[in-house]
């Protein structure tokens, strides 16, 4: 089973993948953690991702298609995975289904979790990520038990720089004018499943159960 979470900054593709990839027992893939890792090793495409991502900006699709590509190869092409926060624009998802039809394999669902700008801010406003594991919580809505610390692996909790307001409204624009138009290319495909994303985590993960039929 290969399935893509679609839907703006701030939605929940990842509090959900966390989520459903336990359960349905699917490799996770967010392409936004592996650049974080990539900055945080100073690699080459760290080096070459750091600017792109504190400003909201995207990635070029190349250096995105490629670490992807190179995920999944050492994972094995036969895996059942989750992708989160990719594809991003047209040219990934034309990649990505070359890329897996070399391969033998396709996409089975596209999970769009449809949320509204109002909650989108709300969200990412008072988002805190873990420095060490990359869980995310959310100052009012998905508290710390302890201030400042990561509930799974006593990390530290930060405000991510694109996680501040000039860089907030620069990811919705840039969701706006390269990755709304993948709600099509899926629909168009008849593999876009729709959840309203505007409920509570619980709410919303019932809801992606229900289209899945798990
Ligand atoms: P995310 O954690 O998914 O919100 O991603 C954080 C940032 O990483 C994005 O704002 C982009 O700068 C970059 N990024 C993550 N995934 C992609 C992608 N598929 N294509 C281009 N840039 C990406």
């Amino acid at each position: 089973m290969k399935i893509i979470l679609l839907g703006p900054p701030g939605a929940g593709k990842g509090t959900q993948a966390v989520r459903l990839a336990k359960d349905a027992k699917l490799a996770h893939l967010s392409t936004g953690d592996m650049l974080r890792e990539a900055v945080k090793a100073q690699s080459p495409v760290g080096l070459k991702a750091k600017s792109f991502m504190d400003s909201g900006a995207l990635v070029s699709d190349e250096v995105v298609i490629k670490i992807i590509e190179e995920e999944i190869g050492s994972l094995g092409w036969g895996k059942s995975f989750l992708f989160d926060g990719f594809p991003r624009t047209v040219a990934q998802a034309v990649a990505l289904e070359n890329m897996l039809k070399g391969h033998g394999e396709k996409i089975d669902h596209v999970i769009y979790i449809d949320t509204s700008e109002k909650v989108v801010l709300e969200r990412l406003g008072g988002r805190l990520t873990c420095r060490k594991c990359g869980a995310n919580f959310h100052a009012k809505n998905i508290p710390p038990k302890k201030a400042g610390v990561c509930d799974n692996c006593g990390g530290e909790l930060y405000q991510r720089d694109d996680d501040k307001p000039a860089s907030i409204m620069n990811r919705l624009k840039v969701y706006e004018a390269q990755t709304s138009d993948l709600i099509k290319y899926y629909a168009d495909r008849k593999l876009l499943r729709r959840v309203p994303g505007d409920e509570e985590a619980d709410q919303v993960y019932a809801a992606v159960k229900k289209v899945l039929g798990l």
